[in-house]
């Protein structure tokens, strides 16, 4: 179950394990190394009920001497400047034989790397979006790569990694705005990346980076000065491939390449400190998230546009994590049939939310419970406990001995 750094600092290293180990049944917690901005509210939390997350920052000690002559160096939360606070969970845990999971948010925001502009994605017009790294820039890869290895320090039995690839259009700051209904094909053409490291990453496998560029401005040219807009159907790949002379498919591929190479690497580092990487997969989170009801194509067939390709990834043995944020187990099955089509041997996760707009009944989580044995899913994540009334607790408890 994944938890908050302030979770185990207000309520007690002790207090929050035996939540989530007995009165949830649970055998691991995903501890958060690193968030976004936000203001989140706390229901059970004897300090606070609402907190502030500081994107970017660390919530562990970092060993400094990871990130020598990196300009993206880590800044330790105040939380655990003066308490070890990773250490701790990592020991309380061991002793009650349960797993420390390191759920980690590596390329997703901070106003702070607003000072080092070059390292941020800009879009066809040169426009840059300061609240995350563009994944194709070496500097942002050797901090990703580094951030891996300081983790490592603590031997989590796997790193659940959160944007580690492209990030959609409306996504960094989470407070985007803007007076134009916009299509999925304009939003993804708006989250492209143009900068110097995607550019030559497209020219290296022979796309004419500068035409593609040219060709996104010029249909955003067009929907931003009230041109009518393609259809609202989601994105096709084929059929968006086609743009520029078909120069597109090799620029959509050269950043799937990019993101593929990236975690490749990262999973590469973790594991020979024998530390897994878990990739989360957050199209199925972004549809879901706020409703609980998720519609149209499956997260399976649209996590391109983020770079993400779950078979790649399975083939670099990165075990894959959908986001099952769906009040509707039908919605549910749906997502996995779609991933288990495309990876009917790979290890895959699933992540679920015990509480609204979700989960309102034991039998509704059993039912979610019944597919995930259905599709072979080997690790299941709770989101998450800071988040959810502690009688949540009790249904994960419930719905997983009703289903035993
Ligand atoms: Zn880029």
């Amino acid at each position: 179950m994944y938890a908050y750094a302030v979770d185990f600092a207000d309520e007690g290293v002790e207090t929050v394990l035996a939540n989530i180990h007995e009165r949830a049944g649970l055998d691991g917690v995903g501890y958060s190394i690193t968030y976004h901005d936000a203001r989140d509210l706390f229901p059970h939390n004897p300090k606070r009920k609402t907190g502030f997350m500081w994107g970017g920052q660390l919530y562990f000690q970092a060993d400094k001497r990871l990130y020598n002559g990196l300009r993206l160096q880590p800044l330790v939360n105040e939380l655990v400047t003066e308490r070890d606070l990773l250490t701790e969970v990592k020991e309380a845990v061991t002793k009650r034989g349960m797993d420390l999971n390191a759920w980690t948010l590596f390329l997703h925001d901070s106003p702070r790397w607003a000072q080092f502009p070059d390292l941020a994605p800009r879009n066809a017009y040169g426009d840059l979006y300061l609240t995350e790294l563009c994944p194709a820039n070496p500097e942002v890869r050797a901090y990703a790569h580094a951030l891996a290895m300081d983790i490592a320090r603590y031997r989590p039995a796997t790193v659940i990694s959160e944007s580690l690839h492209f990030l959609p259009f409306e996504y960094g700051l989470q407070q985007e705005r803007g007076a134009l209904d916009l299509t999925p094909r304009v939003r993804l053409l708006l989250s492209l990346c143009f900068c110097p490291h995607c550019r030559e990453a497209a020219i290296a496998i022979g796309v004419d980076a500068d035409s593609v560029a040219r060709a996104v401005r010029e249909e955003l040219d067009g929907v931003l000065s009230g041109n009518a807009q393609s259809d609202r159907a989601e994105v096709d790949r084929l059929e968006i491939g086609k743009m520029c002379s078909g120069e597109m498919r090799g620029y959509l591929e050269a950043r799937c390449n990019t993101v593929t190479s990236l975690m490749t690497d990262v999973a590469t580092t973790l594991r020979a400190e024998d530390v897994e990487l878990v990739v989360l997969e957050i199209v199925g989170a972004m549809k879901g998230y706020a409703t609980g009801a998720p519609a149209g194509a499956s997260a399976a067939s649209q996590a391109w546009q983020l770079g993400v390709e779950p078979t790649h990834l399975a083939k670099a043995n990165v075990q894959v994590e959908p986001l099952g944020y769906a009040r509707i187990p039908s919605r549910i099955e749906f997502e996995l049939a779609a991933f288990r089509e495309s990876l009917p041997d790979a290890r895959l996760g699933l992540g679920l939310r015990p509480a609204l707009p979700d989960t309102d009944s034991v039998d509704n989580l059993a039912q979610k419970l019944v597919l995930a044995t259905r599709y072979h899913i080997d690790r299941l994540d709770y989101y998450h406990y800071g988040f959810v009334p502690l009688s949540a607790l009790d249904l994960i408890r419930e719905a997983s001995t009703a289903v035993r």
